[in-house]
């Protein structure tokens, strides 16, 4: 009889899993009928989200409240769907340049309206759950697309402290709620990757501790079980491609105190993923993983889960660069060497706009077997040598435009000289970088921290360039690139 009941047990956990995946299979080809289409990149503000907050004051299964200010005074809302017992709350944007979620819950607003095949789900979620919704917790952050708010405070430092009016709202709608679940969104470094693997973090979870020694109550192991049952419903889409974020207890941020304050908390870190610098196809997981997390709440389908399906998660690990390239020769001082060469990029703010560019830098130099690249190129048998400054002057960008950028890079030339005080801008999307004067020579030295420009030949002929970290083939040089720099 027992043995019958287990076997029966563990056909419909199995049943209910097949129908969860199937579910996140039906999002990820509807997609794009709940996409909201006003929010196409990263860098949206406050201004931006305000139109589409106001809108769904005239949709009835929404109420919308104001419930704070950030420290410049931008409104923080609340908004509320549902009317059933177990309520969940989710936050996105405490730190302003981690929007990718504040997308996907635009998204899922529109999932909400919706009426179409998922009605049955829609029903019965907003029947058995009542959602809360608080997107850009920093808007005076995402105003400059930086991490801190106004008074330079890392919101997710003030848990405890509550000196930020952004950490005060949180806190405060917090213990108003007493909710059941809470999902804390965030976005981490597109370098990390899970496990030691090549394959990128691309959603990195977490169950975060309540105390040092990691307790696991009762409250923090529903989060870990529902992060379990997600784990094997996003595989399906992703495989290899999911984490677990450091379970350090940080005594200060929010997702461990309302861990220890009783709501079930999952912290939630987008990544990166190969070609989506905009992080959309992220945005797009964002939306199916927190549907589907509801959709297990709703039907505690999650209880099932074991805790083991959570500890096999592979945590982040530090093994991904940008660009790595291997084996190439380099020739200094008479004396020659096989080096691998790692790159890493980091993103410039343009102030005043919605305009960022790259700027790049040597990671590391020597054996780097134990690394990975999203671009990764095995480069034996080919030399590699410093560019240098072409000698001539040029006095306007229209001049640089008509060169033949093959016979500089054949030349050993990965930067121009412009004289010229008008011209000042941050970057160029010309495939060479630009100089206001003509470098002393650089000593002919991979350095770690500098900007990767490179020659790369193959029996003395120019196969490659790298201009601020960028591979260039020379059979195939774009016209617009992303990006040069301008040396100081
Ligand atoms: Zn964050």
């Amino acid at each position: 009889m027992i043995k019958h009941l287990i076997l029966f047990i563990a056909i419909l956990s199995e049943l209910i899993m097949a129908q969860d995946i199937e579910f996140a299979n039906n999002l990820y080809f509807k997609y794009q009928n709940y996409k909201e289409q006003t929010l196409i990149s990263r860098r949206f503000k406050l201004s931006d989200i305000l139109p589409l907050i106001d809108r769904l004051k005239d949709k009835n299964i929404f109420s919308v409240n104001k419930v704070g200010e950030s420290s410049q005074k931008r409104p923080i809302f609340l908004i509320t769907a549902g009317k059933g017992k177990t309520k969940i709350f989710l936050w996105s944007q405490m730190h302003g340049d981690e929007s990718t979620a504040t997308g996907a819950i635009f998204d899922i607003f529109n999932f909400l309206t919706g009426n179409d095949e998922f009605n049955d789900f829609r029903n019965e979620l907003l029947n058995k759950a009542t959602i809360y919704f608080m997107p850009m917790v920093n808007p005076d952050g995402a105003e400059v697309f930086q991490r801190r708010n106004n008074f330079e405070i890392d919101i997710n430092r003030d848990a405890v402290s509550q000196q930020t009016p952004e950490g005060r709202v949180l806190k405060e709608t917090f213990d108003s709620l007493k909710a059941n679940f809470g999902f804390n969104l965030h976005d981490q470094s597109i370098l990390y990757s899970a496990g030691h693997t090549f394959k990128s973090a691309v959603l990195s979870f977490l169950a975060p501790a309540e105390n040092f020694e990691k307790t696991i109550s009762e409250v923090r192991s529903n989060a870990m079980k529902l992060i379990g049952h997600l784990n094997n419903v996003l595989s399906n889409l992703i495989p290899g491609h999911l984490a677990k974020y450091s379970d350090d207890f940080e005594p200060r941020a929010f997702g461990d105190n309302f861990q220890k304050w009783g709501t079930s908390t999952i912290l939630i870190e987008s990544g990166g993923w190969k070609n989506d610098p905009e992080k959309q196809f992220i945005r797009k997981l964002n939306f199916i993983a927190l549907l589907s997390a509801f959709k297990s709440i709703a039907d505690k389908s999650y209880k099932s889960e074991p805790l083991e399906t959570y500890e096999n998660i592979p945590f982040n690990e530090e093994d991904l660069m940008n660009l790595v390239i291997r084996n190439v020769l380099f020739k200094k001082n008479g004396t020659e060497y096989k080096v691998d060469i790692g790159i890493t990029r980091t993103e410039i703010n343009c102030n005043g706009s919605n305009d960022f560019y790259y700027k790049s830098a040597i990671e590391d130099i020597g054996d780097l077997s134990t690394f990975f690249g999203y671009e990764d190129y095995n480069f034996d048998g080919m030399e590699i040598s410093l560019g240098k400054t072409f000698p001539q002057k040029f006095y306007s960008i229209s001049e640089i435009e008509s060169l033949n950028f093959k016979q500089l890079y054949e030349d050993g030339y990965t930067n121009v000289f412009i004289d010229s005080s008008s011209f000042n801008e941050n970057f160029t999307t010309l495939p060479i970088n630009i100089t206001h004067k003509i470098e002393k020579d650089s000593g002919n030295n991979l350095k770690i921290d500098d900007i990767p420009n490179f020659i790369i030949k193959k029996n003395g002929h120019v196969k490659y360039s790298v201009i601020n970290g960028f591979l260039i083939d020379v059979e195939s040089i774009p016209s617009k690139f992303m990006n040069g720099v301008i040396l100081e």
